[in-house]
């Protein structure tokens, strides 16, 4: 009997037998050893077998991916959940490099030469999350090198799609980072962005803003309506600080915070003057307008502080101190800063005077019939006048119209356009800003106001195409009161052509970058042509803005257009010197045209 023995147990006995005495001889017993050695090591080879096929079904149909690589990345085998991700046939897959699925290590380097030095540094584990660029999703990735005899490896290679979880962690962050009534950040979202680009920035402002007037906006309105005011003034705050759009926060209930890069903003000069536009902002719920105040405290990076915790407990010290000088105050924490803030009369300090001491004049520019170049009409041209300095419009009309001051300049707008309607015996044409046409306030002190001067608006083709109902309305009303309509800088961008039909203008002015084109360009001549056509056919005049040279009014005459207007024929003048050079404006017989 001859035990057999399996993983050093008995499993079985071999059972021999022999008719004669004495026939297992050394010898035989010899043979006997051997075999017994045979069928043991057959025994384990089975189960060995037994064991891998098993073991590669379960690697087969892991829901893990499973690659195993040679040195060179080329695949050796794969299993069904690497098959069925690509799409592909086992034939196709097995055979060709790990490179050919493009992927992409957690920070962004190509997969493959990292791997290819894993293998030539003989290290014993390597892992990462990889982004897998044909299929889009992440995989978190081990790889483990094993020894197969002769000096030979080969590398394991398992991955688990982690795209869901990424996704799920983005979202919750969100959640967790952003106020959930406004959509900006909160506290610690900002914190978070602001840390993590404070590494970046060389300079900046961390600027907290805490509205002044919030509690009475929610006793004299509501709680909903003061909900939409917030989300307003967020909305507001990204339009003037738009550098900073994803760095703009909700810290309290009445409070945001905001992070501005000095680089987006110049100097510090550039950055009073944005702050000016916080100080008092505009909102309209439901067609009403709610006026905002505020109070701004600003923390200088990295002077005041090195960290948001830091410049954020700055810039609150500093905002009390600009609560303690009243609504519409701002304070920087570092008193060079405010020194300097002080010393800089900014925009908003100029408008402020301007309006305060009468600083504002209109410049007239005539506009001439173009068969015979008489005077046809005037232009008025904002311009602010100190000290014998003078300030073209391109230099404060945008803060301008943004600002608190647009009421109180449109005001004054329409005094002085009501004196001089009633003297001048000729039309006079107001330019008026998209914001104020939109407000539904400015439109009625107009109509009010004026009702048979012969009166012109001028507004930019943007102002209606933005909401078309409301200023086919409202031109409707206005032409009703016999003040005339004109479309300016028509062609710059929008080309509203197709709106020309639906509203009943008076006049297009034609841009002066057009009419710069119409001498050399010939497809500018040809468009304009179009236009001045087109707009004839619907009954409405046109007028060649900036004409600068003879050649140009040569051509827009042809053209056909009804006025021309340009430094050619006449700049914009002061009062006194218009109407020293054209008398008929204050003749009484002078015709009207
Ligand atoms: P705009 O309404 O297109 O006014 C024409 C501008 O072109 C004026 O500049 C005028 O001086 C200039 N100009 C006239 N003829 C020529 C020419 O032949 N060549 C060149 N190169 N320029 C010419 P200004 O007075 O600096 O006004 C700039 C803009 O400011 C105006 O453009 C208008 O959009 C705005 N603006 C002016 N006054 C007011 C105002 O009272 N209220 C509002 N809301 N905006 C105003
Ligand atoms: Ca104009
Ligand atoms: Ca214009």
């Amino acid at each position: 009997g001859i035990p057999i023995y399996k993983d050093g147990n008995p499993y079985c006995v071999l059972g021999l037998y022999a008719k004669e005495p004495n026939f297992f001889t050394d010898e035989t017993l010899g043979l006997l050893e051997e075999l017994k050695g045979d069928i043991e090591f057959a025994l384990k080879r089975i189960e060995e077998i037994r064991n891998n096929v098993i073991i590669s079904q379960a690697l087969l149909k892991s829901p893990a991916a499973v690659f195993i690589l040679d040195e060179e990345g080329k695949i050796v085998f794969c299993n069904e959940t690497v098959l069925r991700g690509c799409g592909r046939s086992f034939n196709e897959i097995v055979g060709q490099s790990i490179e050919m699925f493009g992927f992409k290590l957690s920070d962004g380097s190509d997969f493959y030469p990292v791997f290819l030095k894993f293998v030539s540094q003989e290290g014993d584990k390597f892992e990462d999350v990889l982004f897998c660029s044909i299929k889009k999703i992440y995989m978190e990735m081990k790889i483990y090198p094993i020894e197969i005899g002769g000096g030979v490896r080969r590398f394991i290679f398992l991955g688990r799609d982690v795209s869901k979880e990424r996704e799920l962690i983005a979202k919750l962050e969100k959640v967790m980072l952003e106020d959930p009534l406004i959509g900006l950040l909160n506290v610690e979202g900002f914190e978070r962005r602001v840390n993590k680009l404070l590494g970046e920035v060389v300079e900046g402002f961390l600027v907290v803003i805490d509205i002044s007037n919030f509690t009475y906006i929610n006793r004299t309105y509501s709680f909903e309506v003061g909900n939409r005011v917030l989300k307003e003034i967020g909305k507001v705050l990204q339009g003037i600080f738009p550098g900073s759009k994803d760095l703009i926060a909700r810290l309290g209930a009445d409070e945001f915070g905001c992070f501005l890069r000095k680089e987006d903003y110049g100097d510090v000069r550039g950055l009073i003057d944005r702050l000016g536009l916080v100080k008092e902002i505009r909102v309209e719920v439901d067609g009403q307008e709610i006026v905002v105040a505020t109070n701004v405290g600003i923390g200088y990076y990295p002077g005041d502080g090195k960290s948001v915790r830091e410049l954020l407990e700055k810039a609150s010290l500093a905002l009390s101190e600009a609560k303690r000088g009243g609504a519409g105050e701002f304070r920087f924490f570092a008193s060079h800063m405010e020194l300097k803030a002080q010393e800089i009369i900014s925009l908003d300090q100029l408008l402020e005077k301007a309006l305060e001491n009468r600083w504002f004049v209109f410049f007239y520019q005539p506009y001439f019939r173009a068969e015979d170049l008489r005077l046809a009409g005037l232009e008025a041209l904002v311009r602010i006048k100190v000290d014998g300095k003078i300030y073209n419009p391109s230099e404060f009309i945008d803060y301008l119209e943004r600002s608190r001051f647009l009421p109180k300049f449109e005001e004054w707008m329409f005094e002085e356009i009501e004196e001089k309607a009633r003297r001048f015996r000729v039309p006079i044409s107001v330019n008026v800003s998209g914001r104020s046409f939109s407000r539904r306030g400015f439109v009625e002190r107009f109509l009010n106001k004026f009702s048979g001067e012969d009166l012109s608006l001028e507004i930019t083709e943007r102002v209606f195409i933005e909401d078309v109902g409301y200023a086919s309305d409202v031109i409707k009303r206005l032409r009703g009161r016999g003040i005339r309509v004109f479309i300016d800088d028509f062609g710059t961008g929008y080309c509203a052509l197709s709106y020309l039909r639906e509203l009943a203008v008076d006049v297009i002015k034609v841009d002066r970058s057009f009419i710069q084109g119409v001498v050399e360009k010939k497809r500018d001549r040809d468009l304009v042509e179009v236009i001045v056509l087109l707009a004839r056919r619907l009954g409405i005049e046109s007028l060649a803005e900036g004409v600068e040279t003879e050649e140009q009014l040569d051509i827009v005459k042809k053209l056909g257009f009804n006025y021309v207007q340009g430094f050619l024929l006449e700049k914009p003048l002061p009062e006194e010197e218009l109407l020293s050079k054209y008398p008929e404006i204050l003749s009484k017989d002078s015709q009207k045209t």
